[in-house]
């Protein structure tokens, strides 16, 4: 799970990358420092290397991204103050590389101010600077590598963003697409498992669609999409996810809810759709299956008892809800229909 992580969450990625290269950098100039007989400096660049490789294993072991790259970025900033107040000029040297990490370890609102306090008191505090006039210029260094730092964090973020919305989101309904589903489902799946809170998922498939397009053209077709996926996002809360699983056939993520409140939830739904979305004053229907994630289910196993659920909301005649027993209540059944069978 981790190394996918590293795909697919780009801070886990930086903040790792940071805690490699922070480790390969200061160990050797901590070797060198006591080498050189200065041990306090040498001290100082171990503590920092331990905190930093600390944050990155325990956010590897699950703990919180933000309180990693925070711990990582404030004990940079205090290894730089100390050792620039030690050690002077080769120790001044490290304020910037520590300005340019503040924009990938923490955000980037936060990383402005934290350049700039960094810069300023090791411009008050360092030792190295032979005049008043090379403080100042220091700070002034330091406080522009932190602005081109900024807008180029700014650039970035903003690119990565619409890149990841252009390659997650289907274009017609503005839904997720099903490239989107396919990383959320297991992480939802591994979600509800850790904090042991169901998740439920309902697959919802547009009765007699290609009658649609056959009587009214495929630009209608395309508008009852978009009406669908507006009425649906309309109607769920703000934790769900729609996505458009295939043509006219859409999945719902629904975390926190599950069997007993999942048919009642999803008949909302596909009365929703009757009464608002319409071609030329007639109704459009959806036949919805929905199951909740079972204890030992994998993604497509749930994902195919929801599907077949919906299949036998089509076979009983559309416009209707038939939710997959939970995993129990079917081995139950299961149970009863086999001692029947033993009867006969
Ligand atoms: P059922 O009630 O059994 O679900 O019947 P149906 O007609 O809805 O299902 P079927 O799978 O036979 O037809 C789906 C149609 O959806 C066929 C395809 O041309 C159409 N379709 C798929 N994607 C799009 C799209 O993006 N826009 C439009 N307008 N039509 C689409
Ligand atoms: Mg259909
Ligand atoms: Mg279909």
């Amino acid at each position: 799970m981790p190394w996918q992580r590293l795909q697919s969450d780009f801070r886990f990625a930086l903040i790792t990358l940071f805690g490699a290269l922070a480790t390969v950098c200061l160990l050797p100039i901590a070797g060198y420092r006591f080498a050189t007989g200065d041990v306090a400096a040498g001290v100082i660049d171990l503590v920092v290397v331990a905190v930093i490789a600390g944050s990155v294993v325990y956010m590897w072991r699950g703990g919180s991204v933000e309180w990693a790259g925070r711990a990582a970025a404030g004990i940079g900033a205090i290894g730089v103050i100390v050792v620039a107040s030690l050690v002077g000029l080769s120790g001044l040297l490290w304020t910037y590389p520590a300005v340019v990490a503040g924009f990938l370890l923490i955000e980037r609102r936060h990383a402005i101010a934290y350049g700039a306090v960094t810069v300023l008191i090791v411009a008050a505090t360092g030792q190295g600077f032979d005049s008043g006039f090379m403080r100042v210029a220091f700070a002034v260094t330091g406080l522009v590598v932190g602005l081109f730092a900024y807008i180029f964090a700014h650039r970035t973020e903003h690119q990565r963003m619409q890149l990841e919305r252009l390659v997650t989101r289907d274009t017609l309904t503005s839904a997720a697409n099903r490239r989107a589903m396919e990383q959320e489902l297991p992480i939802a799946v591994e979600t509800s498992r850790r904090g042991n809170v169901p998740v439920s998922l309902a697959v919802l498939d547009i009765d007699h669609f290609k009658r649609i397009n056959d009587g009214h053209g495929h630009e209608t077709g395309d508008r009852v999409l978009v009406d669908f996926a507006r009425v649906i996002g309309a109607a769920t809360r703000r934790g769900d996810r729609l996505f458009r699983y295939g043509g006219e056939e859409f999945v719902l993520l629904l975390p926190g809810i599950d069997t007993t409140a999942l048919a009642s939830l999803c008949d909302t739904l596909r009365a929703r759709v009757a009464d608002m979305v319409e071609v030329d004053g007639r109704p459009i229907t959806v036949s919805i299956g929905a199951a909740e994630l079972g204890a030992r289910e994998s993604v497509s196993e749930w994902l195919a008892r929801a599907d077949s659920a919906m299949y036998r909301a089509k076979r009983d005649g559309r416009n209707r809800v038939v939710v997959a027993p939970s995993q129990v209540e079917a081995t139950v059944v299961d149970l009863l229909q086999r001692q029947a069978a033993l009867r006969d």
